[in-house]
């Protein structure tokens, strides 16, 4: 029976895919849950999909908001994306493993050869910069958008979730944080258009934090790798998830067909890499001084497209040579 390390989004998809193959599957966690996730808790059309097999809650959301200090552009998505917490949505994907079967050991596993390595990111040492993120739950007003808030450097992304709450979500630079000794809600308050779209909501939980974020491949590991443990994109793309549960899916598939970890990692590459080109290229104008007008001529929906990995509608399938 495969292990697999790592029962959040990434492992849980692939223990389903076992499942659904008529293969057992093994979780690993070293957590318990339901437990709280520095997470926009966006969940992509795509990975709404890949789930429909499993029955989530949450709150449809229909647009976009992309907004500078000095302009907007606004556009709706190709079909509805969910907000849910990691609260509920981890749990409820774990859940849906074991009542399919899968087995659950609640330690802190090693990744071997042969394991599915779904362990998320690990803390890489790193020089310059460094971003953190951060996030809690408001109650209050809502609507059916997600609005990414720009500022000099990161961002800080408001959605919708379950139970009438919003998600406010950000990363920053450690060195901005520390001006409000990474007091958030001074931060906010000091972003005119992001404190006014949080008038009147009450936040309902202590502000979680998370980093130093690093994005890009993964330190090298053994195993088949998938989601976060292979490689972390920019959230602002608010892809994390579908690639988690793609990929998560994708392992499954190598492991049952036999592939290499190599070849598994091959076929991971072609699926993310365009979509991670492109995301990096979008970080990095994302705050150039003509990008807010840019921004309004552009189509917000190509540029949506362009970001995330096309699954068209199914789930990818391998197709490397078998070891
Ligand atoms: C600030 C921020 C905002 C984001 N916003 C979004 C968004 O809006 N939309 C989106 O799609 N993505 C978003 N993401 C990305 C998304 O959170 C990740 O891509 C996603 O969580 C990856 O899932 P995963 O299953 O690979 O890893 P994780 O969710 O990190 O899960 C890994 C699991 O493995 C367990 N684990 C770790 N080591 C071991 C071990 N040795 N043994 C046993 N268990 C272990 C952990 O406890 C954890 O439960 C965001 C990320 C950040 C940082």
């Amino acid at each position: 029976m495969p292990d697999i390390i790592g029962a959040s989004l990434a492992g849980c998809a692939a223990a389903l895919e076992l499942l659904r193959h008529g293969q057992p599957a093994r979780l690993h966690e070293k957590s318990s849950f339901p437990r709280h996730k520095v997470c926009g808790e966006f969940l992509d059309p795509q990975a709404v999909t890949l789930l429909s097999d499993v029955p989530l809650s949450g709150t449809p959301i229909n647009g976009v908001a992309l907004i500078w200090p000095s302009a907007e552009s606004r556009f709706p998505l190709p079909a509805p994306a969910l907000g849910i917490s990691r609260y509920r949505l981890d749990q409820t994907l774990l859940d849906a493993a074991l009542a399919s079967g899968a087995e659950l050991i609640r330690d802190t596993a090693k990744p071997h050869a042969a394991a599915i390595v779904a362990h998320g990111r690990k803390p890489l040492s790193q020089k310059g910069q460094r971003l953190f993120g951060f996030k809690a739950h408001f109650a209050g007003p809502t609507n059916d958008d997600v609005e990414l808030h720009f500022n000099s450097f990161g961002y800080t992304g408001v959605n919708p979730i379950e139970d009438g709450l919003t998600n406010v979500c950000g990363v920053a630079r450690e060195e901005d944080l520390k001006d409000t000794a990474f007091d958030i809600d001074r931060w906010i308050s000091n972003q005119p258009k992001l404190a006014a779209r949080l008038q009147g909501r009450v936040r309902q939980m202590d502000w979680l934090f998370t980093g130093p974020l690093f994005y890009g491949p993964t330190e090298a590991s053994v195993g088949y790798l998938c989601g976060d443990a292979l490689s972390f994109v920019d959230p602002f793309t608010g892809s994390g998830m579908l690639c988690a549960v793609a990929t998560g899916q994708l392992a499954a598939r190598s492991v049952l067909q036999g592939l290499t970890t190599e070849h598994h990692t091959e076929a991971c590459r072609r699926l993310l890499m365009p979509a991670f080109r492109w995301s990096s290229l979008m970080r990095r104008a994302l705050h150039w001084p003509l990008v807010p007008v840019l921004a309004q001529t552009l189509s917000g929906a190509w540029l949506y497209r362009k970001s995330r990995p096309s699954l068209q509608g199914s789930a990818p399938r391998n197709t490397q040579s078998r070891r």
